[in-house]
């Protein structure tokens, strides 16, 4: 999970990180009340969407007075901003922060990750940031300093000096240097981020360290005992689908195929998205409807995979352990009744309830290919795909019954 800057730098300014002041703003006149408060004569306002390279779309915007400010604002939000994280259709702004300016005169690079090869946190940090660090890795692969941290015992306050000495920060501002970086660690492991990145972290002409951009991912599977973080969800963010799907505890992955998955386990997941390729098809999706999914919970699956219109056909595959075929057959029933499936569906069931499941499923009336094993249903999915049965669009599979 992503979360927007202004959040990160108020997680990180717990945790030690020097930041500037400011205040979050959904309105100009909100902003411009924000910059009285803040004080001074300088300002940044900047769009909170979850992405970087904003600074070169014209997310980022200096104002030398109140009304400024108030303009700068009215311009960005509701703006859709494309930067080349976005992708081409850009995000909508609908936040802004607007901090006091300073006056740089050195931006670090400062990232902290997860590196799955050395199997431990890696903090990465280069002296000439403020540009993306695929582009230093491009441009001056040499400049780039690497510190790993012995999970055993964390991150120590040599590891830091020997960073901030080594990024060229003059004596009188390591203190401060080592603070953020410490404060960025600290934040990193207690809050289960998967990545830190402070770019540019700024030396002020006054000699003052700050977090001038902050950017924090945290780990999904962490986030059930993180509730302080995983209060910041911005669902306006994400993918429509990704967000629906998580509301529902589902675990969604959207593929380029033609074939919608909805399986019970990520396992059989895998095993299923394998025997559909196998078969000689393609998956549309990843789709782990979990243990003991309730009717509503497959109703939403179907609703989510139908959602997709590359999706010509639809094969359920539920191995009932926890699951219980019957409520997985009452859900496919409870979808068709409340969504029109325009496309065939292939169901194979197995495990708990199995008989109840597919007598439901039989008498339901629905036009649903009852396979026999997953190598079965593989095929039987790949068949109706290749001879459009039902494939024409908004043909309800009710049968006449
Ligand atoms: P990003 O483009 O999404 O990474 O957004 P940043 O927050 O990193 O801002 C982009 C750039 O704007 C920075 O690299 C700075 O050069 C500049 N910037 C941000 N805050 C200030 C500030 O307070 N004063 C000045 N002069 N420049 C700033
Ligand atoms: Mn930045």
């Amino acid at each position: 999970m992503d979360i927007h800057e202004y959040q990160a730098k108020e997680l990180l300014a717990n945790f030690g990180v020097p930041v500037p002041r400011g205040g979050v703003a959904y309105t100009a006149e909100q902003a411009m009340f924000r910059a009285e408060e803040i004080g001074g004569s300088r300002w940044v306002v900047k769009a909170q969407i979850h992405s970087g390279a904003r600074g070169r779309a014209g997310g980022v915007k200096v104002c030398e007075s109140e009304h400024e400010v108030r303009v700068a604002a009215g311009e960005l939000l509701g703006k859709r901003l494309v930067t080349h994280q976005t992708g081409p259709s850009g995000k909508v702004v609908h936040r802004l922060y607007v901090e006091e300016a300073v006056t740089i005169a050195r931006e670090i690079y400062l990232g902290l990750v997860l590196d799955r090869r050395e199997e431990r946190v890696c903090v990465v940090a280069a002296p000439e940031g403020g540009v993306e660090i695929e582009e230093i890795a491009r441009d001056r692969p040499d400049t780039i300093l690497r510190e790993v941290i012995e999970p055993a015992v964390g991150m120590q306050p040599f590891q830091a000096r020997e960073l901030a000495f080594g990024l060229g920060v003059r004596s009188s501002e390591v203190n401060q240097a080592v603070k953020a970086i410490i404060g960025a660690y600290k934040a990193f492991r207690d809050l289960d981020a998967t990545m830190v990145e402070i770019n540019p972290l700024a030396v002020t002409v006054t000699g003052t360290v700050l977090a001038l951009d902050a950017k924090m991912t945290f780990d999904d599977n962490a986030l059930f005992r993180r509730p302080n973080v995983s209060e910041l969800r911005d669902y306006a963010e994400e993918d429509p689908r990704d967000a629906d799907a998580s509301k529902h505890g589902l675990s969604y992955i959207a593929l380029d195929g033609a074939i919608g998955c909805i399986v019970n386990g990520a396992g059989l997941a895998m095993a299923t998205m394998d025997m559909i390729k196998h078969a000689g098809g393609e998956p549309a999706n990843f789709l782990d409807i979990g243990g003991g999914a309730s009717p509503e919970r497959v109703a939403a699956a179907f609703q989510l995979v139908l959602s997709d219109p590359r999706v010509r056909v639809v094969l359920v595959n539920i191995f009932a352990g926890i699951n219980r075929c019957d409520w997985v057959a009452q859900g496919i029933v409870q979808a068709a009744g409340s969504v029109s499936v325009p496309v065939p569906v292939v169901a194979r069931l197995a495990g708990t309830n199995v008989d109840e499941g597919r007598r439901i499923l039989r008498e339901s009336g629905l036009h649903i290919v009852a396979a026999g094993d997953l190598a079965d249903a593989a095929r039987q999915a790949v068949f109706a795909l290749e001879h459009g049965r039902g494939a024409p669009p908004n043909r309800a599979t009710r049968g006449a019954a």
